[in-house]
């Protein structure tokens, strides 16, 4: 049976046989730059390599490239407040909480996730100051670290303190919690979410075998509660860039009435070069599930430009200029190039 403790140390690790004794020295110098942590519910899949890739470190951490960056979309660059980010006008990113229920190894905030606990009441105050001086934020999207690692109790009082920003219609979750932390998705959280704003969770869900029949569970609490599901999936080398295991993860996820988001490009984080696909890996892998796959199973492909100009779509491109004016050179989803011109 699966224990209930969470892994989070070498020696543990080592110990359920999910790394070698003899990574031992190279692995406790990773751990000292970025926490590790597993919940039982990860650990009892973690058989399969797309599961334990994301979670048990890896020697070729240690590799830094010249490009990785220790900030690599810029939250920083645009930050009002400790914890917050106003990047573009309509919505905020908010990290309510630098503690997550797992340590992902590609994660793009390693090198500020993993620190006990959540956002100083100074700086939360200072942040929902921020929003309710702009009333042109629509959205406030709670992050971290893992938003719903927080206690239902101080998700309700967060909650409502965004509530009583008039101008603040939408509150966005980002976590993985449904699906690495099933259990934690009780009646009480589910209260807690059944609020004015609107609640939309947006489900960090990256390979197929983390659907399990717990966290299948825990999403159709979550949907039948009322709350909007969305996914985003990071594409990782190793992990989900095959499209045999898209497909299987975006039909799993429509199948539990999860809507595919995002398809992110890894971000230029330290130390994850291992996970990196190139631009035109991950177009040429969007452009073999069109067609082959329902329409609402596909996510959009996006890079999160380093620096902080924001988030882009990157393909795949179907559209090229032809030889007349107005004229394009359209490519349908089995490769067949078409001419269409634009009327008048
Ligand atoms: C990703 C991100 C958002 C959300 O972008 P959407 O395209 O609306 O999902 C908002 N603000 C910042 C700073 C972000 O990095
Ligand atoms: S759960 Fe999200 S924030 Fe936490 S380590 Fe994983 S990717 Fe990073």
């Amino acid at each position: 049976m699966t224990q209930s403790h969470a892994t989070t140390t070498v020696a543990q690790l080592i110990a359920e046989g999910l790394a070698p004794p003899e990574a031992q020295a190279a692995l406790e110098q990773v751990a000292e730059t970025f926490r590790i942590r597993l919940t039982p519910q990860m650990r009892a899949v973690a058989g399969a390599e797309g599961i334990a890739r994301q979670f048990v470190p890896g020697a070729e951490e240690l590799v830094v490239r010249p490009e990785e960056l220790a900030d690599p979309i810029g939250d920083h660059a645009f930050s009002p407040a400790p914890g917050l980010t106003h990047r573009y006008p309509d919505r905020v990113i908010l990290a309510a909480t630098q503690t997550c229920e797992v340590y992902c190894r590609f994660c793009f905030r390693r090198e500020t996730v993993g620190s006990d606990g959540a956002l100083p009441e100074a700086d939360l105050a200072q942040a929902l100051d921020h929003v309710a001086r702009h009333p042109e934020i629509w959205e406030v999207i709670l992050t971290g670290g893992d938003p719903l690692s927080l206690s239902p109790r101080r998700i309700a009082a967060l909650l409502a303190r965004i509530a009583a920003i008039p101008h603040v219609q939408v509150v966005r979750f980002h976590t993985r919690v449904p699906v690495v932390a099933p259990e934690r998705i009780t009646p009480a959280l589910i209260e807690a979410l059944e609020v004015r704003p609107a609640v939309y969770v947006v489900v960090h869900c990256n390979h197929p075998d983390e659907l399990t029949e717990a966290a299948g569970d825990a999403l159709r609490r979550l949907s039948r509660a009322g709350v909007p599901l969305l996914a985003q999936t990071v594409l990782l080398r190793g992990v989900n860039d095959r499209a045999e295991v898209l497909e299987a993860l975006f039909r799993g996820l429509i199948a539990r009435r999860v809507k595919p988001y995002y398809l992110h490009h890894c971000d230029l984080a330290k130390g994850t070069g291992h996970f990196r696909t190139t631009l035109a890996e991950g177009q040429a892998l969007m452009a073999a599930l069109r067609g082959r796959l329902s329409g609402i199973c596909l996510p959009t492909y996006v890079l999160d430009l380093p620096g902080g100009a924001g988030k882009v779509p990157v393909g795949p491109n179907y559209l090229a200029p032809g030889d007349a004016a107005g004229e394009h050179l359209v490519t349908d989803w089995q490769g067949g190039v078409h001419r269409y011109r634009d009327p008048g």
